[in-house]
């Protein structure tokens, strides 16, 4: 496997962006716009028929306000305030509230004398648990989840490395485009939002995967001191 690293220049370009945004909101749209349609000109609907289209545009417009908050989430993303981070405190944190398949054994590897990273405390966060349920999603056969850090060349690595399906280059390529998902249900931000996160904290991702093996992503974050 190679790894590459994310650059700026992979990043969300204006195109991309509303090319994304297009394909998210012309699907539920158009199922708006049937069942609008039905609605006004069936003859004689049933109720429950009435119903069923009610309903399914209440889910669509639902569909589409999430795709849109997510965005301006990401566009109105707070400037970080950094403080010493313990990311050990993070990782824990995630776990308890985020419970993982069983079939999923999480092993841990944090030094005890890990310095904290100068980071945002809110926004740390979110990007270690898109990297974690990415790697859960993964792994839907179960596997192994690895969490680590290490202190490198004066920054802080943290290492989420799981034994799942693995990207092919093509995926890697466009793994932080807004609205780019393989899967069924995914809208495709998570990753975008990490990218950016890590951006606005001087921090920066590698990722090295395998198809049929697992991915690796590698942050490096600035050090914060010693006091966690
Ligand atoms: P979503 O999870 O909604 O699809 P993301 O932006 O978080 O959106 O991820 C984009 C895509 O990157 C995923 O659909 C998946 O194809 C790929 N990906 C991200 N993390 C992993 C991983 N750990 N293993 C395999 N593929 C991954």
């Amino acid at each position: 496997a190679e790894t590459q690293l994310i650059e700026k220049e992979k990043f969300a370009t204006l195109g991309r962006i509303s090319g994304g945004i297009a394909h998210e909101i012309r699907n539920p749209l158009n199922a708006i716009k049937t069942s609008a349609y039905y609605l006004l000109n069936a003859r004689s609907p049933s109720p429950a028929k009435h119903e069923e289209h009610l309903q399914r545009i209440d889910r669509q417009v639902t569909v589409i306000d999430s795709a849109v908050t997510a965005l301006s989430d990401l566009a109105r993303l707070p400037e970080p305030n950094a403080t010493a981070v313990s990311i050990p405190d993070i990782v824990e944190a995630i776990l308890r509230d985020k419970q993982l398949p069983r079939s999923i054994e999480v092993r841990k590897d944090f030094p005890t004398d890990l310095p904290g990273a100068w980071v945002d405390e809110k926004q740390l966060p979110i990007v270690l648990k898109n990297l974690i349920r990415n790697a859960r999603d993964a792994m839907p056969d179960g596997g192994v989840l690895e969490l680590a850090a290490q202190v490198d060349d004066q920054q802080v690595q943290v290492l989420v490395t799981d034994t799942g399906v693995g990207m092919t280059a093509e995926v890697v390529e466009r793994l932080c485009e807004p609205f780019f998902s393989t899967k069924a249900r995914g809208m495709g931000l998570g990753m975008a939002i990490t990218m950016a996160i890590l951006q606005k904290n001087h921090g920066t991702m590698q990722v090295d995967s395998t198809v049929g093996q697992g991915t690796r992503f590698t942050l490096s974050l600035p050090i914060g001191g010693d006091d966690r």
